[in-house]
């Protein structure tokens, strides 16, 4: 009999989980060549599927300003770089340049200093943001060479499209089961007829309902 924990082994621990830490060791193995070149300290790298960015900004700032566009955020107190698994190469340098300027100041230090822009501006006229872009750009040259863009573009864009679909029929499958009241068994044979006839679409929005 196929359960609720044959469901969570079989598609969220053996198929999501592994393919967020696939992306999160292709960032690290980056992050570490940077931290090797610089001699800085290595930050841990974290990839979610969470939506996140490094707006706090309340209203001022428009839904396409670079704030949002930043699509992780940097824990000093654990030297972590939290991503969400879309972000691009440009987002993990800057939160990588954010580690750096933490390193250079201390932790204690850059908490309050990121504290005190956070309540008082808009992340557009924060310095360490503005410091954050500049440095940024200066070290783009030297940190993204040919072979970390190749390792990004060969490894991680086709692992940020298996989640995407592997995202898509989980998704399917719970909300089915949980809107419908249907066992997992049930669910996961309708996901192997639905597979086999090669409608993945079938497992999002309205078509999902009509099933
Ligand atoms: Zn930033």
């Amino acid at each position: 009999m196929y359960t609720v924990d044959d469901f969570i082994r079989t598609e969220i621990e053996e198929k999501v989980l592994p393919a967020l830490r696939e992306i999160e060791e292709i960032y690290q193995e980056i992050v570490e060549e940077w931290s090797s070149k610089l001699g800085v300290p290595r930050p841990r790298v974290l990839v979610t599927m969470q939506n996140i960015d490094e707006c706090k900004c309340s209203e001022v700032c428009e839904s396409d300003d670079a704030c949002r566009l930043v699509t992780g955020e940097y824990y000093p107190d654990t030297a972590t770089i939290l991503l969400n698994y879309r972000s691009t190469l440009d987002t993990l340098l800057h939160l990588y340049v954010h580690h750096i300027q933490c390193v250079q100041v201390g932790v204690e230090k850059f908490k309050q200093i990121r504290e005190a822009e956070r309540l008082r501006l808009p992340w557009s006229l924060r310095p360490t943001e503005i410091r954050a872009v500049a440095l940024s750009k200066r070290l783009y040259n030297t940190l993204c060479t040919q072979r970390v863009i190749k390792l990004w573009t060969d490894y991680v864009k086709s692992k940020i499209k298996t989640l995407d679909e592997t995202y898509s029929k989980v998704r399917g499958i719970v909300k089915t089961a949980l809107l419908q009241s249907m066992p997992y068994a049930q669910t996961r044979d309708l996901m192997k007829r639905l597979v086999t006839s090669r409608d993945d679409r079938a497992w999002t929005g309205k078509d999902t309902d009509r099933l």
